[in-house]
């Protein structure tokens, strides 16, 4: 067992069950959240994955012998957790969940009582007391409570009817076709469609933790049985989730499947027609599209590092309309500060109610520009030193550079597109990025950024 490896990723816990993560981790990591709180109450929920009961399990018992209280509230999707962790006036929030990674996979994410993910600092401490096993321990009289709440999806839903126009959608009876992926949206997307007069038509409709159906993210790939049922059934709309429905991707009444970062760009233009914040907060990878949107609707885009985290951090220290990552991740920070999808979908039925237009006519505004990926082999340890040279010498090799970005890898914002240089956080490999608004400029700069990339690597 790796047990001084570091517990914390990008978010949260995220690691193979058996080799990498078990049940008596999860217990420490209890006992550990309980030690850090010392007094309160944690909401504890679970995506479907085969572990998830157990994991949740152990994660309550740790507590428990803190002293510390425990909700119990079975299957949910992560926003739901995060939202009624504030909501209910909790004292932190667990997800069992390993979010799209494939099934074998298990974790658990941490919320904290304001609705957003643990900042590295508190991670940090808690991940100090787990491997110190100094844990706060409580006498027999003192021991945690656990009770369960089976109403908290029920709850989110109603908070989300509150924020959008229900009679105006429900006046369209859209049909719409969910596929939850097998994972926690199961139990609130088609419910959710359903209060909102649609006529829903599942795929990938049961809680199943081996992902019968498709691989638990969703993109262009996994979704063929979605984008057939919609050529087939002439459906509104499609809507994917991945395994702990923090993500989704929005597919069109044609079959096409949207990327992120345009339908931020496409929600974004109607949240800055009546926000007072014009400030849009995205992740390094998204599309300069995005930019360009928000800035003809009269905002300006904010860069973080990858990470729904970072991008929630942002927000709040920005006081942001909203923000999302490319990757299907919607912020709507006047409701809560994990990824709202389900907002994100209620709001684009909404746009397409009030105009009565189809989403794939009115997210055709939104232009695509061609991206194009490559990478470099790198080592590990030389890595750094790498990234360090390349930031002296990319920018200046690149010409036409509007904007450097060194938050997360290397971005160099040129005055037709961009590249991004990234070192990968599990292989061995420099990974390159490029977007232009033409096909032929976007070849042109990741054939130059990758030959110095290479050049690079030579003088090392
Ligand atoms: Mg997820």
């Amino acid at each position: 067992m790796t047990i001084m490896t570091k517990l914390f990723g990008t978010t949260g816990v995220r690691k193979i069950y058996g080799t990498e993560f078990d049940v008596e981790m999860a217990l420490k990591l209890g006992k550990s959240l309980g030690t850090y709180l010392k007094e309160g109450t944690v909401l504890i929920a679970r995506d479907a994955r085969t572990t998830g009961l157990m994991i949740a399990d152990a994660l309550s018992a740790g507590l428990l012998s803190t002293g510390v209280n425990v909700v119990r509230g079975g299957i949910i999707p992560t926003p739901t957790l995060a939202l009624m962790t504030r909501e209910l006036g909790y004292d932190a929030g667990l997800m069992v969940t390993a979010s799209h990674n494939p099934p074998e996979y298990t974790g658990v994410k941490f919320w904290g009582a304001d609705s957003m993910g643990l900042t590295q600092d508190v991670e940090s401490k808690l991940e100090e007391i787990f491997h110190s096993e100094q844990y706060q321990v409580a006498t027999w009289k003192k021991l945690g409570n656990e009770s369960s709440n089976g109403t908290l999806v029920a709850s989110h839903i109603e908070r989300l009817l509150e924020r959008c126009d229900v009679d105006k959608i429900r006046s369209k009876k859209y049909k719409v076709i969910v596929d939850p992926g097998n994972g926690a949206a199961c139990v609130l997307t088609p419910y959710l469609m359903q209060e909102l007069g649609c006529k829903v038509v599942t795929v990938n409709g049961q809680l199943d933790g081996h992902f019968p159906g498709r691989k638990s993210e969703p993109e262009k790939e996994s979704l063929t049985d979605l984008i057939r049922l919609i050529e087939n059934t002439g459906a509104d709309l499609g809507i994917a989730h991945d395994g702990d429905s923090d993500r989704v991707v929005f597919v069109t009444e044609t079959g096409e499947v949207i990327r992120g970062d345009r339908t931020i760009a496409f929600l974004a233009q109607e949240y800055l027609k009546t926000t007072a914040s014009k400030t849009i907060v995205t992740t390094v990878d998204s599309s300069q599209v995005l930019d360009e949107t928000v800035k003809k609707a009269g905002g300006e885009t904010i860069r973080t590092p990858v990470g729904d985290i970072q991008v929630a951090i942002k927000i709040r220290d920005e006081d942001a309309a909203m923000g999302g990552e490319a990757c299907g991740v919607f912020i709507f920070p006047e409701f809560h500060l994990a990824p709202e999808p389900f907002l994100a979908a209620c709001k684009i039925l909404e746009i397409m109610a009030k105009t009565d237009k189809s989403f794939g006519s009115l997210i055709t505004n939104i232009p695509i520009y061609p991206l194009q990926k490559s990478k470099v082999p790198c080592a590990n340890e030389l890595k750094p030193k790498a990234m360090e040279k390349l930031s002296d010498v990319l920018p200046k090799a690149m010409g036409d550079v509007v904007e450097v970005l060194t938050v997360d890898g290397l971005g160099v914002f040129l005055k037709k597109g961009w590249v991004l240089v990234r070192p990968s956080g599990t292989e061995p490999i420099i990974r390159i990025t490029c977007e232009a608004p033409e096909e032929e400029i976007t070849q042109n700069i990741l054939k130059q950024a990758k030959s110095i990339v290479e050049e690079t690597m030579e003088t090392l």
